[in-house]
């Protein structure tokens, strides 16, 4: 049977046009249909902007800092519509080049909405239905909001706040996951006032538990106030702009904007996915095999849809795993157990691998290296910043379980120590390596004895 097309990818985010790119390279007749700008959430709403911001807040360190080493600073002051401006130009320009690039590979974009009303064929906004050998589900995820919140349409999302029109001076961020942490740091650092609430016992959930402790007790000395076990009941909004929220303890106050970011789900509602026989989850994340394949074989999924590692790396690693095994050279398979996690507050976390609690659950035997001391910059600063560092190693075998890092630059250093443990380093292998001085990341390589061990679940020393 002859189709329209080879493939559909219904998405042009990070893992859409990176399958219909190496899928059209490989000589398939590629469509990629985008409803919103090309790019998706990591170049338009997502990581890039969000680093350009972290970037922003940290000249409030470096102005503060600067005294220390001799510097006179005047007092700096902070333009917000100059950022805004000039990540719009940013983004603005990568989108263009994603577009290029999908030009050049022989990828056809169609800029429209599409859904899928068969196993292999989809419908276009304008009406438009064509038939495709294989569709590609890359409609990644959006933010969820809290049900129950009475007035929760005067609150936005993360969607919303690289673009408000007017800085907000006081800012009440609701969640304690990394893009809530992320929002609540560069804010405080920008000159807001930021209250962080959130239902779990402290900021993080899923990291390991000493790493959390050092995020929050960074974000509290820099000024973020905490509410843990709570959450807002209420939301008004105030005839001069403002919010008033009451908090389920009762609690009310008075701030610019209130931000949710309690999570993110498929964008998966209305896509056609059920009548065509794909299995979904509760959530509405398309359920796939090893191979990325849906319950329907001509129906695919990667990224943040199929609600695994939602990173954009790994919708690209499985965007071009995918086009690879369709069209190309074969299956590939993806390693997600080293993937670098990492947190852009101030300090960065970055954690590869399993947590010390994991760990020390799932092995018999666990050491755990854990270095906390002030870092280089701060002595002269006198910021009373601490750098934490911990190793999680397999007793039996010495190999590196987990790698977890609060650092300045722990992002860069994360990447590097995944690549050690992709390869199976062993904490020898740390040990036999010379340290580069003088570095924070040489902690890494210079941590001699175990500060807990563990035996059977229980710690042993
Ligand atoms: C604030 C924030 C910060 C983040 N920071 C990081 C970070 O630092 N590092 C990191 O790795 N990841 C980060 N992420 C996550 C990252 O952005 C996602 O994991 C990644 O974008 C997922 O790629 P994707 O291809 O699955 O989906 P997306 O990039 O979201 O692309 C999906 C595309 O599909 C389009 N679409 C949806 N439905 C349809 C339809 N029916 N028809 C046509 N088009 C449709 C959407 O408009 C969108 O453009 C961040 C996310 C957010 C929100």
């Amino acid at each position: 049977m002859a189709f329209d097309v080879d493939l559909f990818v219904i998405g042009a985010g990070s893992g859409g046009v990176r399958a219909a790119r190496i899928a059209a390279g490989h000589g398939a007749k590629t469509i990629v249909a985008e409803e919103s700008r090309i790019g998706g959430t990591c170049v338009i709403r997502g990581c890039v902007p969000k680093k350009l911001y972290v970037y922003a807040s940290r000249f409030a360190d470096d102005f503060a800092d600067a005294a220390g080493f001799g510097w006179s600073v005047g007092t700096p002051t902070f333009d917000w519509p100059t950022l805004v401006a000039a990540k719009e130009k940013e983004i603005t320009r990568l989108s263009a080049a994603y577009r290029a690039n999908l030009a050049a590979s022989g990828a056809e974009l169609v800029e429209e909405r599409a859904t899928i009303v068969g196993p292999q064929r989809v419908r276009l906004a304008n009406g438009r239905e064509l038939s495709a050998r294989h569709i590609l589900v890359a409609v990644g995820s959006r933010p969820t909001l809290l049900p129950g919140v009475e007035g929760l349409e005067h609150a936005i999302t993360s969607n919303e706040a690289f673009d408000l029109p007017v800085f907000p001076r006081r800012l009440l961020v609701v969640g304690g996951g990394y893009i809530a942490v992320e929002f609540a740091s560069l804010f405080q650092r920008l000159g807001a006032e930021v209250i962080q609430v959130m239902r779990a016992s402290n900021v993080l959930r899923g990291f390991d538990d000493d790493m959390r402790e050092g995020v929050r007790a960074a974000m509290a000395r820099e000024g973020v106030t905490h509410r843990f076990g709570i959450l807002p009941a209420r939301i008004e909004k105030r005839a001069d702009g403002t919010r008033r929220v009451q908090l389920s303890d009762g609690e009310t106050f008075d701030v610019d904007q209130v931000l949710v970011a309690t999570g993110r789900l498929p964008h998966t509602k209305g896509l056609g996915l059920e009548k065509a026989g794909v299995e979904v989850s509760v959530h509405g994340a398309v359920k796939v095999d090893e191979h990325l394949t849906s319950a329907v074989p001509s129906i695919h999924a990667v990224g943040d849809v199929t609600h695994r590692v939602n990173l954009t790396p790994v919708a690209i690693r499985e965007g071009h795993a995918l086009a690879d095994w369709l069209f190309g050279t074969g299956a590939k398979p993806i390693r997600y157990d080293t993937i670098a996690h990492v947190v852009f507050g101030t300090p960065e976390l970055g954690a590869v691998g399993l947590t010390e609690g994991q760990a020390a659950e799932g092995f018999p035997k666990v050491d755990v290296y854990k270095a906390d001391f002030r870092p280089m910059r701060a002595t002269l600063s006198g910021s009373r910043e601490r750098t934490i560092m911990k190793l999680v190693v397999d007793g039996a075998t010495q190999r590196i379980l987990g790698a977890h890092i609060l650092a300045h630059d722990a992002g860069e250093m994360s990447q590097l120590v995944a690549v050690a443990m992709t390869m199976g380093a062993t904490k020898a292998d740390f040990d036999a390596t010379v340290a580069v001085h003088p570095t924070a990341a040489e902690e890494l390589v210079t941590m001699r004895a175990p500060t807990a061990r563990y035996e059977g679940g229980r710690l042993s020393s």
